[in-house]
């Protein structure tokens, strides 16, 4: 089974990717690090860009019929049995991104993307099996646990369970207006 992890930077991806395969005993896969093991993109500054189309295909090509948790906002494209986009509330993706040294500019871009659920929506027209689950307040192992319980009690769609325009007015610092 291919599980892919999917969602806005910083909301806990790679964290409970790891933490899941080693609960399934799959094998864990990086989209980033993938691509750049296979030479796919180019890198533009720090950025790798990434012909989606290009890396799917190898993707699914590699991994056919092999047991996988793939990490990556990209995961959602590649063929998966199960789509899980993980949510946090944007102002703990503004937080972890700004630990992590992104630009004021790039904070607000990806705190945007959650506030208005960027990578569900597309989630959601690629794949007809979409888990979302909420990571805000929840350790990386409870968060875990509530995959594996709703992957083995057969769920394979919920969705719409965040709503971040009701905190609207705490995100509201953090985009570039
Ligand atoms: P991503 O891969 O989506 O950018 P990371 O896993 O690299 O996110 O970073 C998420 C950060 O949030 C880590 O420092 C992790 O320890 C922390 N964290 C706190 N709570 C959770 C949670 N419930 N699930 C996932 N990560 C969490
Ligand atoms: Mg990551």
């Amino acid at each position: 089974m291919i599980i892919a992890i999917t969602g806005t930077p910083g909301v806990g991806k790679t964290t409970v990717s790891k933490l899941l395969a080693e609960r399934l005993n799959y094998r864990y896969v990086n989209l980033r690090d993938y691509a750049l093991e296979k030479g796919l993109g180019e890198m533009k500054g720090d950025e790798l860009e990434l012909d989606v189309d290009e890396l799917v295909e190898n993707f699914a090509k590699d991994f056919k019929g092999e047991d996988v948790v793939v990490d990556s906002h990209l995961a959602h494209h590649v063929p998966a049995d199960i789509v899980v986009v993980l949510r946090a509330h944007p102002k703990l993706v503004a937080e972890r991104l700004k630990a992590r040294d992104y630009s004021k500019e790039k904070v607000g871009e990806n705190v945007e993307a959650e506030l208005i659920d960027v990578i569900l929506v597309e989630a959601i027209e690629e794949n007809e099996n979409v888990i979302e689950v909420d990571t805000t307040g929840k350790t990386p192992g409870e968060v875990v646990e509530e995959i594996l319980g709703l992957i083995e009690r057969g769920v394979r769609r919920r969705i719409g369970i965040v709503d971040w325009s009701e905190v609207y007015d705490e995100v509201v610092p953090y985009l570039r207006l």
